[in-house]
């Protein structure tokens, strides 16, 4: 079966191109899936455009738009197992955190099926004669692209509104990753979204993601990725002014104060920085370690990171997975290099792991990188992978100061038994999501997203919603009469 899905009907992309889809762990083909371009966008923009405008999804009951998100959810835990396995092939992480993103997609359509027929406005009080009110719309076609670092998560908290919101959408998830998402739009086409509602192009970002992003019919974009891709996507979006949500990933600190339950700051500092090999926007990459503990901290996280099971994620024992691609590994590599030049002190990694069964994959040592200060480029720049950098801090001022001290703002977390300081630091702090004595959860009724160059917008929550609603307000004179205001 071919794997673009435009207006209803799985199709081959118009010029018949191919692309292969690697397994990270070996370098082995898992398949091979359609590569589309700009003529499959104008195609998918189009249906989308004729749905939207036909009324046939906008146009019907929150109610009944409820029910298909719903029924994909239920889809989703059927086939939960299945589509585990295949982010598993794909991304090479576990399979253990991929069943777990795979349940957080069907809660999260689950959310926002409860969420669609939350909030339908308010009324205005303006005073007596008049009817005021504030009420949403949907914003039209929305562009959504993806990530390959949650393929199917981060592609389920853009669809997942879009549609309980009424709109209508072209999907692209990226090139390295397609795979659980030509999934779900099964999935959606089973639980009954009517042809063009819901559309597929696989393909290369600078081709298909640019044509997404530039197609004038196109209302929003919303995209999660680097930095750099988000710029030329705004300046894409510009030139129509189109509404846009980025989430551009972040530099997150994580802040270990003296008294901090050792043993537990020390596990979640672990997760923070080494979950899916790092790959991951909000990962805990950076490190302020209060000057009591730092030194032991520091030897007991090196000790824990070089003990990291490195594997293959389908295998019950494997801890942890290779990067997503040979390219991906590239870049982190060429961070160990400047960090090397910068003067880090490797507390453990730094290279490609030694065991031969683990060659063939992309799969990088686990480090940690102690002596950093904030004018390094390893501590301000997004690496993306398992690399974690250390700072020592004297003064709670002080230690507030490196964590708001970088251009990103997605996440942050802070570990103190001092419950007065926990809070006055969260308070303090100039990121998206804080954790205090925890790291990395996240609930699809909170919002997501990031100051600074982290992005715009917020994914998730009432205002992940709002992402993909105009809102209008209609005043009713309810007693008309002249004005005067003109004399003659
Ligand atoms: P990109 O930002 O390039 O990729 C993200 C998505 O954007 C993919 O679907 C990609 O498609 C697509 N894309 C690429 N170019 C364009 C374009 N010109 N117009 C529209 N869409 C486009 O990420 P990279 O793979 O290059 O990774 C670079 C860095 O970005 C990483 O090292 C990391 O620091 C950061 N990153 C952050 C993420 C986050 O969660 N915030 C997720 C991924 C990366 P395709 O892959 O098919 O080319």
């Amino acid at each position: 079966m071919p794997e673009l899905y435009i207006d209803g009907q799985w199709v081959a992309a118009a010029a018949k191109g191919r692309h292969q889809v690697v397994n990270p762990f070996d370098a082995s083909v898992i398949t091979e899936v359609d590569d589309g371009d700009a003529t499959d966008v104008d195609l998918a923009v189009r249906a989308a455009r004729r749905a939207f405008d036909s009324g046939e999804w906008s146009g019907l009951p929150t109610r009944e738009r409820a029910d298909v998100l719903y029924r994909v959810h239920e889809f989703l835990l059927r086939d939960q197992e299945e589509i585990a396995r295949t982010e598993t092939l794909d991304t090479g992480k576990t399979l253990t955190e991929a069943r777990i993103d795979i349940e957080d997609v069907a809660n999260c359509f689950r959310y926002f099926a409860e969420a669609a027929g939350k909030d339908a406005g308010r009324v205005v009080d303006v005073g007596p004669g008049v009817l005021s009110r504030v009420v949403y719309y949907p914003v039209g076609v929305c562009a959504l692209i993806a990530p390959w670092n949650y393929p199917l998560l981060q592609a389920s908290w853009k669809v997942a509104p879009a549609l309980a919101a009424g709109n209508t959408f072209v999907l692209k998830p990226s090139e390295v990753t397609p795979l659980s998402t030509v999934h779900l739009l099964r999935l959606i086409a089973e639980a009954g979204a009517p042809p063009g509602v819901a559309n597929l192009v696989l393909g290369q970002g600078s081709r298909v993601g640019a044509a997404m992003t530039a197609h004038p019919d196109v209302d929003l974009v919303s995209f999660t990725g680097g930095l750099e891709t988000g710029r030329r996507i705004m300046a894409t979006a510009a030139e129509d002014v189109k509404k846009i949500a980025l989430e551009l990933g972040g530099k997150n600190p994580n802040v270990i104060f003296d008294d901090a339950d050792f043993d537990a700051a020390l596990d979640y500092a672990l997760d923070a920085a080494f979950l899916h090999s790092g790959q991951v926007c909000s990962a805990g990459s950076r490190l302020i370690v209060q000057e009591g503990i730092h030194d032991r901290f520091v030897e007991a996280l090196a000790d824990r990171a070089a003990r990291i099971r490195l594997g293959n994620g389908l295998e019950p024992e494997t801890e942890s997975g290779p990067l997503s691609s040979g390219e991906h590994r590239a870049k982190v590599e060429r961070y160990l290099e400047i960090a090397r030049k910068e003067g880090a002190r490797f507390a453990c990694g730094g290279a490609r792991p030694k065991d031969p069964a683990l060659q063939r994959g992309f799969f990088l040592q686990p480090t940690v990188l102690a002596d950093c200060d904030r004018s390094m480029r390893v501590v301000q720049e997004e690496i993306f992978g398992p690399v974690v950098t250390v700072e020592r801090f004297r003064t709670e001022e002080q230690a507030l100061r490196l964590a708001n001290d970088t251009r990103y703002g997605l996440a942050g977390g802070v570990w103190t038994s001092e419950a007065s300081r926990a809070q006055r630091f969260a308070d303090g702090l100039r990121h998206g999501t804080v954790w205090i004595n925890d790291f990395h959860p996240y609930v699809p009724q909170a919002e997501w997203g990031g100051f600074g160059r982290s992005g715009i917008g917020r994914e998730l929550g009432p205002s992940g919603l709002h992402e993909y609603q105009e809102s209008k307000h209609i005043y009713q004179n309810l007693t008309p009469a002249p004005s005067g205001w003109f004399k003659g």
